[in-house]
């Protein structure tokens, strides 16, 4: 691969180096120097925008989007975290990668009965007569696939597990940037996902959940706290469970019931059929949820009047009825009454004059609010109070599918004891974590990108800004960078287009981790200044430098930590460059 890259640097010294200029926002210098000034930018930043400024990626249209060379490495790196992960031998199953068929016959997904059932969320096309649909989801594909090659005297080679990295076609309403790894398996993959995410850097709370419309015995996600995220994620600060919103059944601390309340709020709203008045007290600091009063009603509700800020549209509609007395007394009301609001306390006025008690039907001591504080008490280890509520977005989700799709009409699976196979899949979304990774891990200096899934581990960078040649030193060090047996991803920027330090600013920003300033200013080859912008996690990175070395004069540290938005910075020879930098690369993470 080096031998290769050679060829082409030698015979193309210019072009290779403009390749990320070419996609990158320049705005992203102007950004980075205002940083300065206002830290927010970045965080008020529209999350897609900050991947396309960064040249990660290209919107073709909300929701599509290219992965540019940049995006693509990092996704790449990602990708390489989790096959090494998966690939590592284990004596209890046979593991190995493949890639599936990205469509099925229609006919197969309704063996499982997903189809029609799903016909909404899926994209169909006709090839020759027969109807296709792009795979959201491959469970049915893996499972006929495993039955062909099944057979009851291949028993020793179970369980196997067969993942794959593909894109997921799903038609959402608000499309969303998707790419999944998807998994397919006999046993349990918690521990590697657990080891996927600490390698990338990437805290994970693991959160009991609901397995929705793929099914199964049971599911676990792997949530990601951001107050920007999608998903409501409560978890215990005792016994440290997650669960998703839909799955916590944990109860409203007993202290907080009927508790007399002053600020009381009181809403009216109409059932589905506009049939019933509904008539909701709770606490005004609380926030009302649909789902858990629909539940109690055992009715849907009418989306619009629940949506309405005031209570005075119903009033007067009511209100404007000719005959008011006898549609009263014939309109049934449901007044529903949170747990924690106290009966005997002041309830507001009735706002209509005529009612007979008789209508009323009564709902109290219900929870109708969503979880939003931590008065909750843990269902899983019964601690009082220990629930936490915060935003996440979902990075994995894994399933143990028991025997959902084996077990089905032209499916069925045994194995020797006459028991239908059992199934789990499992899912990292890919891109997800890409977003997660430029959106949050910032500084002002850009992207701060781990050095495991970063673009480029080492970015040349040369100052020959305004010269069509580059003189004898130059590509002879260019030389040597490329035949040298140097087998990580490493960048050359010779973009004579761009002066040096705003090719230092662009490296930053997209999170390369060691940018080797070759000639400029304040150094002449065979000196070379090198900056560190990954996280630096051993202090003693350059005593280990200047004991390794050979051209011990020439090594001078010059900032030993990151000070007043200032980079680690020393000069070294460069006939020691490749010393170094394996060096640093064990020091920082
Ligand atoms: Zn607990």
């Amino acid at each position: 691969m080096s031998h290769h890259l050679s060829l082409h640097i030698k015979s193309n010294l210019f072009q290779q180096k403009r390749l990320y200029h070419f996609f990158i926002n320049k705005d992203l210098l102007v950004t980075k120097q205002k940083q300065k000034h206002d830290v927010s930018i970045t965080n008020n930043k529209d999350e897609v925008q900050l991947l396309i400024d960064h040249g990660f990626i290209h919107l073709q249209k909300t929701g599509y989007y290219h992965y540019l060379p940049l995006g693509l490495k990092v996704i790449n790196n990602i990708t390489k975290i989790i096959d090494k992960e998966f690939q590592k031998y284990d004596p209890n199953y046979t593991i190995q990668k493949l890639e599936l068929c990205n469509s099925s016959p229609v006919k197969l997904w309704q063996t499982t009965s997903r189809y029609p059932k799903n016909k909404d969320e899926v994209f169909e096309f006709m090839d020759l007569g027969s109807k296709r649909l792009l795979n959201p989801t491959c469970e049915e594909d893996i499972t006929n696939l495993f039955k062909n090659f099944y057979k009851p005297n291949n028993q020793d080679s179970l369980p196997v597990v067969l993942y794959q990295n593909t894109k997921k076609f799903r038609n959402e309403k608000r499309p969303r940037f998707g790419l999944k790894m998807h998994l397919i398996f006999f046993k349990t993959m918690k521990q590697k996902y657990i080891n996927i995410f600490e390698k990338l850097k990437l805290p994970v709370t693991l959160a009991k959940a609901d397995s929705g419309d793929i099914g199964g015995e049971e599911s676990i996600e792997f949530q990601y706290i951001n107050e920007k995220g999608e998903d409501t994620l409560l978890s215990c600060s005792s016994c440290h469970t997650g669960f998703n919103i839909e799955k916590f059944s944990g109860e409203l601390n007993e202290k907080y019931h009927e508790k007399t309340l002053k600020d009381l709020a009181f809403k009216l709203c109409w059932n589905l059929k506009k049939d019933t008045l509904i008539a909701i007290y709770y606490p005004k600091n609380e926030i009302l949820s649909l789902t858990k009063i629909e539940e109690e009603l055992g009715d849907k509700l009418d989306s619009e009047s629940f949506k309405l800020e005031s209570n005075q549209t119903i009033i007067d509609f009511v209100n404007n009825q000719e005959d008011l007395q006898e549609y009263l007394f014939n309109l049934p009301i449901a007044r529903m009454i949170d747990l924690r609001i106290n009966k005997r306390g002041d309830l507001p006025d009735w706002p209509f004059k005529m009612f007979s008690k008789y209508q009323f039907m009564n709902i109290d001591k219900v929870d109708l609010c969503k979880h939003s504080s931590n008065k909750y008490d843990c269902s899983e280890c019964g601690h009082e109070e220990t629930i936490n509520v915060t935003r996440s977005i979902e990075i994995g989700h894994i399933f143990n599918l028991g025997d959902r799709y084996t077990n089905k009409d032209n499916f069925k699976v045994f194995n020797k004891d006459g028991a239908s196979v059992k199934m789990g899949c499992y899912g990292i979304g890919v891109s997800r974590i890409l977003q997660i990774l430029i959106n949050e891990k910032q500084d002002s200096f850009g992207c701060n990108l781990p050095v495991n899934v970063a673009p480029y581990k080492v970015n040349f960078i040369i100052d020959n800004y305004k010269k069509d040649q580059l003189d004898d030193s130059l590509i002879s060090f260019i030389e040597r960078i490329s035949e040298n047996k140097f087998e990580m991803d490493y960048y050359v920027d010779a973009n004579k287009d761009v002066k040096q330090f705003e090719k230092c600013k662009i490296s930053n920003a997209i999170g390369i981790p060691i940018n080797v300033l070759v000639n400029g200013k304040h150094t002449q080859l065979p000196i070379v200044e090198v900056e560190i912008r990954g996280d630096i996690i051993n202090n003693e990175w350059a005593r280990l430098i200047e004991e390794q070395i050979k051209n011990k004069d020439d090594f001078t540290v010059l900032r030993g930590k990151r000070e007043d938005n200032k980079l680690p910075l020393f000069k070294v020879n460069y006939n020691d460059i490749f010393t170094v930098i394996d060096i640093l690369l064990k020091c920082i993470r």
